[in-house]
Order: C-alpha cells, then structure tokens, then sequence
C-alpha cells in the first residue's frame, strides 16, 4: 500500500500539458496561458487626472493656501474621450475631469475641492507638487515588460489587464478531455426507473461538475455493466480521450473487475490502494502515455479522491503552475477520536470566530452518505499517526466549495 505522498509522486509524472492553441480573450475565462505576455505598450498610455480638477504646473500654485490663494486664468477643459487639450501656459489653468488627459506645459492636478471659480480665473486654496493627482503615462504598466507568466490562469483580473492592453487572443493550453467510465449492474442514469436494488450513477454527475470547475473536457461514458467484456469494450473507447478515470469495481470483491479489465487491454499497472480514509482502493496506471485513474465507486471516496489524487494532476496537465492547494490551520471544535494508520480526509465545516478559523467535522465520515456533503465547505486533513485529537487542536484544512461565507455581511459591520 502506497502512501499518500508516494502515490501523488508517482501520479504527478504522468501528466503533461497538451498543446496549445489561440482562443479569443473572450472565451479565455479559467484557462491556463501556454505563453509569457508581455505589454504592448505603457499603461497609462497617456498622463491623465485622477481627479476633477484644474492641471496646473506646480511651480505656479506655490505657497498657495487658503488665506493666501493664488489666482490663475482658465484656457480651455480637457475631458475624457475628449479633443486633446492645448499647451498649457505659465500662469494659467486648465478645467481637468478624471481620466482626460493633461495638457502638455502641466505637471500637477489641483482638486476641484481645494479651488474657487470665479469666471474665466480659478483661485487655488493649496500648493501643489509635481506629479500630484496625476497618473503617470506608464506608472501602473511599462511597455514590454512581462505582465502575466505561462500556466497563470485567467481569472477576472487578468483578463481585465489584458483587455486593457487590446489583447484580442491568447495562447492557451488545450484542455485535455478525461473519460469518466463508471462500472456497476446497479447504476442507472439520472431520470430511469429505479428497480429494486438499482441506484442512480450519481458519480458520473459529480465528478463532471468537478472536471468541469477544474477546467477540462469531462467525457461522461455510459456506465458499463459488472462484465469483463463490457468493461473491456467501454475502456478501449475511454482511451481515445486525454485521460481516464473509471470509477468503481477496483475493490477486492467478485464483481471489481477493473483490474483484470486493464491487463487484458495492455493497461500498465502503477499502484493499487493508498494509506487514506475515504479512497483507499484507488488505482493508477497507464495505457501508454494515457493516465488511467481508477477511483472507488462510494461517492464520497471518489469526491475525495479526486480532489487530493485527480485535481492536482489535471491542473498540472493543463498547464497549472500552482497546481497544489495549500492547507489553512483550523481548530477543531470538538474532540475526534479515530483509529490511526490512515490519513483521514473529512468533511467539515469553517467558521471565523474572532481571529481564528474552526471547523466542525460532520457527525457523518461514512463514504457511502451523499448527504453528508451539504454544507461542506472544507475538508480537514488529519495525519496518519494521529488517533486521538482534542478540541482546540489546530489541523490542516483545504477549503471546499463556495468557502467561508455567512448570513451576516462583514461589510455592515464596518463604517
Ligand atoms: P464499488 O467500488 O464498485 O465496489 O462500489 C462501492 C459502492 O459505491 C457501492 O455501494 C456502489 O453501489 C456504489 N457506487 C459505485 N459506483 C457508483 C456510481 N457511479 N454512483 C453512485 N454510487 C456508486
Ligand atoms: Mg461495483
């Protein structure tokens, strides 16, 4: 039996970024860049105001102050999306809203607030310096300098930067399509009649959902019956995809044929069954360069194994350059007891109380229970040699789902 480090070192290998290809910026959400990005040009492209105001050189509005203003004449306005503003002339200023670009002979922007119009003069109330409420040409972005690295993914803000570049398209990794191949007589699909003894094939729906937020092509397959032949026959059509992932059937009962399904079609073997609780059978192996995962059929050992197995090594095939999530330390709530041997991955629950994180382990770690999953928003990650845990213990946690929120807004509580 692996451990949990050893069976992600042997798995991480296996998995390689694809090719890559140009997409649109605007269907780049979530993917990975295959290329460096460097900018195009200086971002401001232009000086321009931060503020409403009047564009002034510095040296103009010196010692200005409130009892002692400084009278100037107003020549013209310049405002965003507007004609370009002319030279501005000693002694005199420009009418300046945020964002419209300074006139050239202006260094300095003085805040509408800290001014007087009367007519065609402004008084100014304050001396100003040079640069002062200006946003430099080039301040926030040089051009050519690198922006965003290969294997970022494009999130909101990134995609935001390169929007204000005017990059129209990127590089991207492909996305690698993963067969999901689920085994089992009982399995039906979603919407069938269920006979006695027959169970929806609710993994396929999970794990798609899962392919899918992590940013890869799921490939959902009939689910194939307890019969070599038929698992043979679904397996040679898995492996016309990037990656697959079979689940169920790799356990040690008369019906858990997966492993002789995989020699029969030339499938290498690499590891079977790992120190951890839910996920234990999880298998490994590979059909010349095609990773096939073989994660257990109970639910919650599935979901489980390919958050801590699967997730990582799809990431790193997509080109991820951080592709391993980091633990927050919690405290436990309330005292566990378990027995040692295994890491134990549970479902859990955070909270913020003050300054600290806690979490509440589900009175349910049973890997059969699918309600057992609502409400998680982290899974907490207790070491092998860890039995007995003691509230207050901090622990390892990786946050789930939608992560900590609450009914209450912290943004009303501030003023
Ligand atoms: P197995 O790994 O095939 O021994 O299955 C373990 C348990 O998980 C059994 O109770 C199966 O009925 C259940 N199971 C297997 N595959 C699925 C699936 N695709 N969706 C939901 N439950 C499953
Ligand atoms: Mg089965």
């Amino acid at each position: 039996m692996q451990s949990v480090a050893e069976a992600l070192a042997s798995m991480m290998p296996a998995f390689s970024p694809l090719g890559e290809e140009e997409v649109p910026l605007t269907s780049a959400a979530g993917r990975y860049l295959s290329r460096d990005i460097h900018a195009r040009f200086d971002s401001p492209s232009f000086n321009n105001s931060a503020m409403d105001g009047y564009a002034v050189r510095a040296e103009d509005v010196e010692g200005a102050e409130k009892a002692a203003p400084i009278r100037l004449s107003v020549h013209g306005e310049s405002r965003a999306g507007g004609p370009l503003p002319s030279m501005l002339q000693p002694g005199t200023a420009c009418r300046i809203f945020t964002g419209a670009p300074m006139p050239k002979g202006a260094n300095a922007v003085v805040i509408q607030e800290d001014t007087g119009r009367d007519g065609d003069w402004v008084d100014v109330f304050e001396a100003s310096t040079v640069g002062k409420h200006v946003r430099a040409q080039g301040s926030d972005v040089r051009a050519d300098t690198l922006i965003l690295k290969a294997g970022t993914r494009l999130l909101p803000g990134e995609i935001g930067l390169l929007a204000s570049q005017n990059i129209a398209r990127v590089s991207v990794y492909e996305r690698p399509r993963v067969a999901l191949l689920s085994t089992g007589d009982e399995l039906r699909k979603l919407g069938d009649t269920l006979e006695p003894g027959s169970i929806i094939n609710s993994n396929v729906y999970v794990l798609t959902e899962m392919l899918r937020a992590i940013g890869v092509t799921p490939v959902p397959l009939p689910a194939a019956p307890d019969s070599l032949p038929e698992i043979e026959a679904a397996l040679e059509s898995a492996l016309e995809a990037d990656v697959v992932i079979t689940m169920g059937g790799v356990s040690v009962g008369e019906y858990d044929l997966i492993h002789e399904a995989f020699k029969n079609l030339g499938i290498e073997p690499g590891f079977w069954k790992v120190r951890i609780k839910p996920g234990k059978p999880l298998t490994f192996a590979k059909h010349g360069a095609t990773p096939v995962i073989g994660v257990p059929g109970n639910p919650i050992s599935a979901m489980v194994s390919f958050e801590v197995f699967v997730a990582p090594c799809l990431r790193k095939m997509l080109g991820d350059s951080e592709p391993h999530p980091q633990p927050i330390r919690a405290r436990l709530r309330e005292p566990y007891r378990r027995r040692p041997g295994r890491v134990e991955i549970a479902r859990a629950r955070a909270t913020r109380e003050g300054d600290e994180l806690f979490v509440t382990l589900n009175q349910r770690q049973g890997s059969g229970s699918m309600s057992s999953f609502v409400g998680v928003n982290a899974l907490v990650i207790l070491p092998a040699d860890r039995g007995e845990l003691e509230a207050g213990d901090l622990v390892d946690a990786i946050l789930w789902g939608s992560g900590i929120c609450s009914a209450d807004s912290f943004f009303e509580s501030l003023d």
